[in-house]
């Protein structure tokens, strides 16, 4: 597959092109049709010259995702389906928050975490997306947010989380770069307050967060106090020993001086006990963090089921007595298979089905 031209840094562009013999300022012009303008084509670009497009053309792609599937939940989250160049799905989210959306975007296409709860779990790693790709699906959620903004806050402000398919530190390089491209005021130009980064801190990942340059918010998926329990759950992750990802993570958020999140997922008879509530108050307590409780979005005929609405309230309430900062966050969208993951895997079925009565 050619580059994407969102695999290259806006500010690269006049140097490239003046590189081939061009005018300089055309790599301004060709930067401001892909972030201020969203150009997704080359027709788009109409006043670039003919001779220009072909050079570019001639190596780089102008896109590489195309939306497949659109749906749209009752609560307003939206959910996309991209199509990329090589026939594989990327699922991206848009949610709708109290004063603003909140875009879920995927690191790769399916996940080599093999978290038991996941959906992108269960087909494994199919591959990384690269960089371009990455900010393709922010412009793709941008432009589906502007063309029907929700009518709680017509506004198109947005944040961004690394809470899609994947694991965003097991793909670090792509992730960070597109970070750049999305906070660079010659990119989009958004604030590194808006973004997040999700991951199940697999063994050295944080380390690679902690040289990166852009104060970007941390959340940790814990599902486990302990290293064994922790393990059971995310096996891969689970190699990184839950003292020293919540110390990367404290420092971390020390350093950025913005506070992480741990994430505990609530599954019934697993990760649900006042017990464990008590545990997980211990290990954050006067550290800074804050806890997000995600009761489990069911996989269809999964084993794994969420807990009642009164123990997931009574675990809130231990460590809210402790004094820490814990959220409920319900998953958006569960009539539209929202958690990460599950519209793929329901069309993978799909299709698969659907081949097996054609032969
Ligand atoms: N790999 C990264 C980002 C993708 S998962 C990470 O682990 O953080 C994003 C979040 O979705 C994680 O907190 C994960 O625990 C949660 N999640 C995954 N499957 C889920 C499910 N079936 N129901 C509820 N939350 C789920």
């Amino acid at each position: 597959m050619k580059p994407l031209l969102r695999d290259i840094n806006p500010t690269d562009w006049p140097a490239l092109l003046a590189q081939q013999g061009f005018p300089s300022y055309r790599g301004r012009q060709l930067a401001h049709w892909l972030y201020a303008r969203g150009a997704m084509s080359w027709d788009a670009m109409h006043n670039l010259p003919r001779d220009v497009r072909a050079a570019l053309a001639a190596i780089y792609d102008a896109s590489g995702a195309r939306i497949n599937e659109r749906q749209s939940a009752p609560d307003g989250t939206r959910k996309l389906l991209l199509q990329m160049r090589d026939g594989q799905d990327c699922e991206s989210v848009i949610i709708p928050m109290s004063r603003h959306a909140t875009f879920c975007v995927s690191s790769q296409i399916g996940c080599a975490m093999a978290c038991s709860f996941c959906a992108t779990a269960r087909g494994g790693l199919a591959r990384n997306l690269s960089c371009g790709e990455i900010v393709e699906q922010v412009q793709i959620l941008a432009a589906d947010l502007a063309a029907a903004p929700f009518a709680r806050h017509g506004e198109r402000a947005y944040n961004v989380v690394f809470m899609g398919m994947g694991e965003p530190l097991d793909n670090f390089a792509a992730v960070a770069q597109a970070i750049r491209i999305l906070t660079d005021p010659a990119g989009l130009g958004l604030s590194p307050q808006r973004i997040q980064i999700s991951t199940s801190a697999p063994p050295h990942a944080l380390e690679q967060l902690a040289a990166f340059e852009l104060p970007v918010g941390l959340t940790i998926s814990l599902g486990g106090t302990d290293d064994a329990s922790r393990r059971k759950l995310m096996p891969v992750a689970g190699r990184a020993g839950v003292a020293a990802v919540l110390d990367a993570a404290a420092r971390y958020a020390d350093r950025v001086d913005r506070r992480a999140t741990i994430a505990w997922i609530l599954i019934a008879g697993q990760t649900d006990a006042p017990a464990q509530a008590l545990q997980l108050a211990q290990l954050v307590a006067r550290r800074p963090f804050k806890v997000n409780l995600i009761p489990l979005n069911r996989l269809d005929q999964s084993v794994l089921t969420a807990p009642s609405r009164e123990r997931i309230l009574a675990f809130q309430r231990v460590l809210i007595d402790a004094g820490i900062p814990a959220f409920i966050r319900d998953s958006g969208g569960q009539d539209i298979d929202a958690a990460c993951g599950q519209l793929r895997r329901r069309r993978l079925a799909k299709r698969d089905s659907s081949e097996a009565q054609s032969h």
